[in-house]
């Protein structure tokens, strides 16, 4: 099966209770057992439950994968991955990541004996960078709010070679765009949030890998950390990733459009997404994307005013996350990357007049015709 179609087929209805076409949702928190010497498949809900394994299962055909895991965000799935480490680990971050991910290991690595690093180009890094004490590399492809681009294969290989695991957040792609396991990665981790939900109505995160040896581990943590996802968040998302294919190509389409209208608007001083920084990005992008997603950042030139514009937006409301139907305007430094310090975010290129945007499926032309008088309007008077 084509992804279009597992998105929609993967859980097969002639495998439903009563043949349903849609699965049921499990709500019991706890499930019969025969006599004291069997055990069924389901003995508590935080341990597993029907309906998340609907998900969890499903997910692992999505990605070509033996093992996903449903956890209640994306960043308690990103915390049970770092989980998996020990006290001395080190773990290598591309520089601009999402913003509760480097709070993650600003805050509380030092708690659990970690170390980070954020890496400016991955790109250019070889063996011989990568010490003794590093464990693993976090990286997220495109960046965010950057839009920059690794190549993963390469990283990957580099990585290999020391024993390190490569963990990607593919949040921004999903797996319909962008499968990092062809390329050879230990873990992928998602916000569910995003994407894969579709409808800014839905909490969760999604972690998958082919190491049955990380498997067993991250089973272990789920089931003790406690951070699953419930049965009807389970059910919420297998609906969202129906429509997956038909959102992101929608948003892709509408995001070239927007993408050209700015490449002319006198008003855009630069414009990021994913591809654009340079040739080398542009081809690691088109080796092994399947297109560009649907974020980018802009900044305004020095004769617009910048809050003037977001708040001269009629159709694009001022907030933060992504990957919904509805297009969503955020400003980084301030909103998703606030727990970065200034001077970091500074150093990194995360600038005061930096906007993100994330675009939904309406009208193409009506968003552009607001985008195009809320520029025109922000003009600074002389
Ligand atoms: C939103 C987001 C997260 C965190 O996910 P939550 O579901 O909000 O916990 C992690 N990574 C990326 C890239 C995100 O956009």
């Amino acid at each position: 099966m084509n992804i279009e179609t597992l998105l929609i087929k993967g859980i097969d209805a002639r495998e439903n209770p009563y043949k349903s076409v849609v699965p049921p949702i499990h709500l019991s928190t706890t499930f019969v057992q025969e006599s004291l010497e069997t055990h069924g498949t389901f003995e508590y809900t935080r341990g597993g439950n029907p309906t998340r394994n609907n998900l969890e299962k499903l997910f692992s055909k999505i990605e070509e994968v033996n093992f996903s895991f449903a956890f209640s965000s994306g960043m308690a799935a990103s915390s049970s991955v770092f989980h998996l480490f020990k006290s001395g680990d080190k773990i290598l971050f591309n520089n601009n990541i999402y913003g509760g991910t480097y709070r993650y290991a600003n805050k509380l690595f030092k708690k659990q004996g970690l170390t980070y690093e954020l890496i400016d180009d991955f790109n250019t890094i070889d063996e011989n960078s990568l010490t003794d004490d590093v464990a693993a590399i976090f990286i997220e492809t495109p960046s965010n709010p950057l839009l920059r681009v690794i190549d993963i294969e390469r990283l990957t290989s580099i990585a290999h070679k020391k024993n390190i695991l490569v963990i990607v957040d593919n949040t921004f792609m999903t797996s319909y765009l962008q499968n990092p396991f062809k390329f050879g990665v230990d873990i992928v981790v998602y916000s569910a949030t995003k994407y894969l939900s579709g409808h800014a109505d839905v909490l969760a995160g999604l972690v998958s890998t082919n190491s049955e040896e990380i498997a067993t581990e991250l089973k272990l943590i789920q089931n003790t950390l406690g951070s699953v996802l419930s049965p009807t968040d389970s059910y919420n998302i297998i609906r969202g990733i129906k429509t997956l294919s038909v959102r992101i190509d929608r948003q892709q389409e509408n995001t070239c459009k927007i993408i050209s209208f700015f490449e002319k608007h006198p008003a855009i001083e630069r414009i990021f997404y994913a591809g654009n920084y340079s040739e080398l990005e542009y081809n690691i992008q088109k080796k092994q994307s399947a297109g560009i997603g649907a974020v980018i950042s802009i900044c305004l030139k020095n004769d617009y005013d910048t809050n003037k514009f977001v708040q001269n937006l009629n159709l694009f409301d001022l907030a933060v996350s992504l990957g919904g139907v509805e297009s969503l305007i955020c400003h980084p430094a301030s909103m998703t990357h606030e727990s970065y310090d200034v001077t970091l975010l500074d150093q990194i290129g995360i600038t005061n007049d930096l906007l993100r945007l994330a675009i939904g499926i309406e009208n193409s032309d009506d968003l552009i015709n607001d985008l195009d008088q809320a520029l025109n309007s922000s003009k600074k008077q002389s």
